[in-house]
């Protein structure tokens, strides 16, 4: 069983170290993938892929930040968009520090989406995600995102995420990055946190505003992308070939992101027993598939009935963290619900 997206996690290297943050922010290792061998993770998945008829519904570049990796990464993107079918949808993610409009063009020209890692406003940006540098983050985006025309920035996509700690200000800072010029606004929650009852209403109150703003002004509505949530009516077999297999910075694939890139993981014992497969040997998807009903199966067994659609990285998280997976499904499932309600939210199986 091969699933219908890959994970790039191109290095662990970051400059900056957020809070929420699973992956490179708080890794000292500072390993990358080269050129080459993204290539070979590239060719190997697309290979397990038509060996399974699998349609390829997409390729990610993450990291760490994968800008700070960009000579192989800028050559990586000029290959991938010659050698590789035009069907199959590329993003890169980045917290934007060190893009400039010659990169940002690039990748843009090149076939890939890009999509910036920003919370909003400047106290809520900042509060969560902390550069190396000791520098604002927001003022570092904002003098590079300031920099580029119009036309460019119009192309850009915003990953803001939504957390317990600033969802007060949720409408507020959609407002700010609809303003700012980006094509889509597109937020996600936080996804190993267990919020607290008050914060639910809080939520609430916040889709209300959104809303309004939404009603009022067609030109937010045409940028706002629906938030994603799953209902698992798909069963299993959907289950398995849904989000991504994750190839790490240590040539391994990965069941999850999560588990590629995360600092959490890095016991040799925790990462061998969800290796499913390396750049030089083929991937397992025997294993993988085996994972994939286990994680299924776990997810089954709780009382929520309607999941945030970082559905997966929830699962290896509790794992990782060791947080009580139970508790975060069923606070997953409140949040899911009330953005459902509020018609905000997009529920694929
Ligand atoms: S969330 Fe992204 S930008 Fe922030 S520390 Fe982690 S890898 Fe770096």
């Amino acid at each position: 069983m091969i699933p219908r997206e890959l994970d790039l996690c191109v290095t662990n290297k970051c400059n900056m170290n957020c809070l929420y943050c699973y992956a490179a922010g708080k890794n000292l290792e500072n390993k990358s993938l080269t050129l080459e061998e993204m290539k070979k993770a590239v060719l190997m998945y697309f290979e397990a892929a038509l060996s399974e008829k699998r349609k390829i519904d997409k390729i990610s570049v993450s990291g760490g930040e994968p800008l700070t990796h960009w000579d192989a990464v800028s050559r990586f993107i000029l290959w991938f968009s010659k050698h590789t079918p035009q069907d199959v949808n590329a993003e890169i993610f980045t917290n934007g520090l060190l893009l400039d409009k010659d990169k940002a063009k690039l990748i843009l020209d090149n076939g890939f989406k890009l999509r910036i890692s920003f919370d909003g406003l400047k106290k809520t940006h900042d509060a969560s995600r902390v550069s190396v540098s000791g520098k604002s983050s927001f003022d570092g985006f904002m003098k590079n995102f300031n920099s580029f025309p119009l036309s460019l920035k119009k192309r850009c996509e915003v990953v803001p995420i939504v957390s317990e700690r600033n969802v007060a200000d949720m409408a507020d800072n959609m407002k700010f990055l609809m303003d700012l010029g980006f094509a889509c606004v597109k937020p996600s929650f936080v996804l190993d946190e267990v919020w607290k009852k008050q914060s639910f209403k809080i939520l609430t109150r916040q889709f209300d505003l959104l809303k309004e703003l939404l009603k009022k002004q067609k030109k937010y509505s045409l940028k706002f992308e629906k938030i994603a949530l799953k209902n698992l009516s798909g069963g299993l077999k959907e289950f398995s070939a849904s989000n991504e297999i994750s190839v790490g910075t240590d040539g391994w694939f990965y069941p999850s992101s999560l588990i590629s890139a995360s600092v959490a993981a890095k016991s040799e014992a925790f990462k061998k027993r969800y290796r499913v497969g390396n750049i030089n040997r083929g991937i397992d998807t025997e294993k993988f598939g085996k994972l994939r009903e286990s994680a299924f199966k776990d997810i089954k067994k709780s009382k929520a009935e309607l999941y945030l659609g970082c559905l997966l990285c929830m699962h290896y998280s509790s794992k990782v963290k060791k947080v009580d997976f139970e508790k975060l499904l069923l606070s997953g499932d409140q949040i899911a619900k009330i953005t459902a309600a509020s018609g905000l939210g997009e529920i694929s199986s």
